[in-house]
């Protein structure tokens, strides 16, 4: 473990001193308060999602020159283990916190089981990730993400749900899913592609915005006109013979529900083009957050509140029956429950049971001895007391 994990560093100082980020390191009147509910404006955290290939990294680093030049540097976090290189001036990389090739060695997986369990090891340490946005969160616009080359390594891990939650849980979250346009001329392809993006709308119920990138080797009007109207991508599809075309075209009614409110752009990560468009996108999405994606996490947040309350009421109806008599003041933990919790339980509700449980083992192993003791002893001072008055009061 200490080989292969270490704790998680902010190198905002020392990476992104070419790009001048002015003021980051200084302490801000914000890191006294960061749990309270501030009125400033929050970074919104753009999560970026997609097939290897697409192009997710230098859309990551092409958005964080764009903002640069906009004078609006942002946060910029990689949580792909496996990269080379990042070729962006990262604040906080999963490289330093977690090394791949040892957690391969160590837990003797192949690379895709190793980026997996990376990304788990580094999940358990988000907490720490969270507390430094939320410390820089008055210098920064937008909080960028770049996620592994493989993107079910992320969406269906339980990982990627704990970190995508917890950002949900603080931060306005937009996700951009990078679509390679020039891959995608094939209709079936295509309507795969859109498939996968329609199953993570649906995983992460966040705002949504389909950013087709490369659009310097192919224009995606085709892909709109597609989305648009239906009977030209039939068209496009009875020109496949496949037996898989019957299928998508089955699928594609379905697809046509998905296509009416969703946010399409057209970008080169390498170019730049279509940038100014995409944050028009991003500004969009971010108020959806706020009016739709807040109200229902915090109506989730408070029946899991009222849930963990519960079941911590039961067990220390339990821990009470099981002490008799003994009084309990000292022995109860006054703050179980705390924010952090929140995250790790939801992602796991089995964890969530053991950790409470032992808890409640800690209670008995430790502070019930002493309670029952100073408790027994009393009572027997206060019997002695009562024997010595009823003798006294006798012979008088
Ligand atoms: P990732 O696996 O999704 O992070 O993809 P990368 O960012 O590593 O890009 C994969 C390949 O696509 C690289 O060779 C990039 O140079 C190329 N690429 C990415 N974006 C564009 C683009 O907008 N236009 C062109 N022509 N190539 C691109
Ligand atoms: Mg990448």
């Amino acid at each position: 473990m200490a080989t292969a994990a270490a704790d998680i560093s902010d190198g905002a100082s020392n990476e992104s001193d070419n790009y001048k980020e002015d003021g980051d390191n200084n302490p801000t009147p914000s890191q006294s308060s960061s749990n309270e509910q501030s009125t400033e404006p929050k970074p919104v955290c753009l999560i970026v999602l997609g097939m290897a290939g697409s192009g997710k990294t230098t859309f990551v680093q092409r958005l964080t020159a764009y903002l640069h030049s906009k004078k609006s540097p942002p946060y910029v976090i990689n949580l792909d283990p496996a990269v080379h290189e990042v070729p962006f001036p990262a604040n906080i990389d999963i490289r330093d916190t977690v090394n791949y090739k040892e957690v391969m060695k160590q837990y003797g997986l192949g690379p895709n089981g190793g980026i997996v369990t990376s990304l788990n090891l580094f999940a358990t340490r988000f907490d720490q990730v969270m507390k430094f946005i939320e410390k820089k969160q008055s210098n920064h616009q937008y909080v960028l993400i770049d996620t592994p080359g493989q993107i079910e390594v992320f969406t269906w891990s339980a990982s990627g749900t704990i970190i995508t939650e917890a950002l949900a849980s603080s931060f306005p979250c937009v996700v951009i899913y990078v679509m390679d346009t020039s891959r995608s001329v094939n209709p079936v392809t295509f309507m795969s592609n859109m498939l996968y993006a329609c199953s993570i709308l649906y995983k992460t119920k966040l705002p949504f915005i389909v950013a087709m990138n490369k659009t310097d080797i192919i224009d995606h009007s085709f892909a709109v006109e597609w989305m648009q109207d239906f009977e030209v991508f039939q068209d496009a599809l009875n020109q496949e013979t496949s037996y898989v075309s019957n299928l998508t075209r089955s699928m594609s009614l379905v697809l046509d529900e998905f296509y009416t409110n969703l946010r399409v752009v057209g970008v080169s990560a390498v170019t730049g083009s279509g940038l100014d468009e995409l944050f028009v996108h991003v500004a969009d999405a971010a108020k959806e957050y706020e009016t739709e994606y807040r109200p229902e996490y915090e109506r989730l947040h408070r029946e899991l509140a009222e849930a963990q309350n519960q079941k911590q009421q039961e067990q220390l109806e339990r821990l009470r029956k099981d002490m008799g008599a003994v009084s309990m003041e000292t022995a109860v933990p006054t703050d179980l429950g705390g924010p952090s919790d929140l995250i790790f339980n939801r992602g796991n509700p089995d964890e969530d049971e053991e950790d409470v449980d032992s808890d409640t083992d800690d209670i008995d192993h430790t502070v019930t001895e002493e309670s029952k003791e100073a408790g027994a002893f009393s009572t027997f001072l206060k019997e002695r007391k009562d024997i010595v008055q009823v003798r006294n009061r006798k012979s008088n």
